[in-house]
């Protein structure tokens, strides 16, 4: 591969970040060495994804003798997803690379993932969590139903326990700046692009400080966001719902009838209540499955924009804070 002119930047480092304080002077003791040895001009770029703590303070501190970090600020908190949309559209790298703050992917891997797609000429480079030990049973247990369902939904290109820690080509993030997809999964998106990719594995330590930014609320909507996504199956799982429902409720009727000519109405009670109850949930079940692509719609037809950027160090006259 052909070497970047003098002074291009090869590598961004996007990290989004929200209410991340207790981690981020370990995140930069590990991270700021890795990136130095590679010996090419990076930049670091710091989502600050609305973070209420001191991240913002922290990283303004971290900014004064370290020219290549740059400051993303969001406006407010707009979620893991948007934060990396903010990072992918302002890098500038001819390689961007996404990393979780929490050191629950190992920076160290870096190297090793540029080196990769470099040699090979590949797009994608993905980071597989080959062991997730360090993860509760419950993380391990929703991880597993979440892979194998989306793998079935949106194509077994997906790889496995492949979380937000990649590497991307100039021509892959130029990919995905021109989707018009708004509630993105990057983790099913970047392998529908179908570009040449390879992964490289790692461990998964445990979060070294902090809590995590991703209770179960936002895991169901991550799971949700990814199925309506890339299957319109449920609309379908909808419509045998019906027919299912439909054939128990003609042979009710075929008992009710038989019931109602041996002179026996008064004992169907029972079965005439469940029916009602039964027909009552598969309506409700259908109508919040059309609901979710309804709203999927909807947000696409608004097509405002899933963040806001207050400020860009990179950007020369921008204000790091409101005025108080
Ligand atoms: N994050 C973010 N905005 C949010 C929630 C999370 O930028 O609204 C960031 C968070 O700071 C971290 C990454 O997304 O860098 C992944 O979150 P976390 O590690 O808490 O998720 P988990 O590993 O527990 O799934
Ligand atoms: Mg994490």
């Amino acid at each position: 591969m052909a070497e970047e002119p003098d002074g291009t930047i090869v590598l961004s480092v996007v990290i989004p970040m929200y209410n991340e304080e207790e981690v981020l002077p370990a995140l930069v003791s590990r991270v700021r060495p890795v990136l130095a040895d590679l010996g090419v001009p990076y930049e670091l770029v710091a989502v600050d994804d609305g973070s209420t703590d001191r991240t913002a303070e922290l990283l303004a501190a971290f900014r004064l003798g370290w020219p290549e970090l740059r400051v993303v600020a969001l406006r407010r908190n707009s979620g893991h997803q948007a934060a990396l949309t903010a990072g992918l559209d302002r890098a500038v790298g001819a390689y961007v690379l996404t990393l979780d703050a929490d050191l629950q992917d190992p920076p160290e891997k870096i190297p090793e993932m540029l080196a990769l797609a470099r040699t090979e000429g590949l797009d994608i480079v993905y980071g597989v969590r080959a062991d997730r030990s360090s993860d509760t049973g419950f993380k391990r247990w929703t991880a597993t139903a979440y892979y194998r369902l989306v793998r079935r939904l949106a194509g077994s290109q997906v790889p496995a326990q492949a979380g937000d820690f990649r590497l991307l080509s100039r021509a892959a993030v130029d990919a995905l700046k021109a989707l018009p997809d708004q509630q993105r999964v990057y983790r099913l998106l970047v392998p529908w692009l179908g570009f040449p990719s390879g992964q490289v594995t790692y461990e998964r330590a445990p979060r070294p400080a902090g809590t995590t930014k991703y209770p179960l609320g936002r895991m169901i909507r991550l799971a949700v966001d990814s199925i309506t996504g890339f299957s319109a199956a449920p609309l379908r799982l909808a419509t045998w719902l019906g027919v299912g429902a439909f054939l128990i409720c003609a042979g009710l009727l075929v008992y009710t009838l038989v019931a109602y000519a041996l002179g026996r109405t008064v004992p169907g009670w029972t079965s005439l209540f469940t029916g009602v109850l039964f027909i009552g949930a598969v309506q409700l079940v259908c109508v919040g499955l059309l609901g979710e692509y309804v709203a999927r719609i909807y947000t696409a037809v608004q097509n405002r924009p899933t963040y806001f950027v207050r400020h860009d160090s990179a950007t020369p006259g921008t204000v790091p804070r409101p005025a108080p």
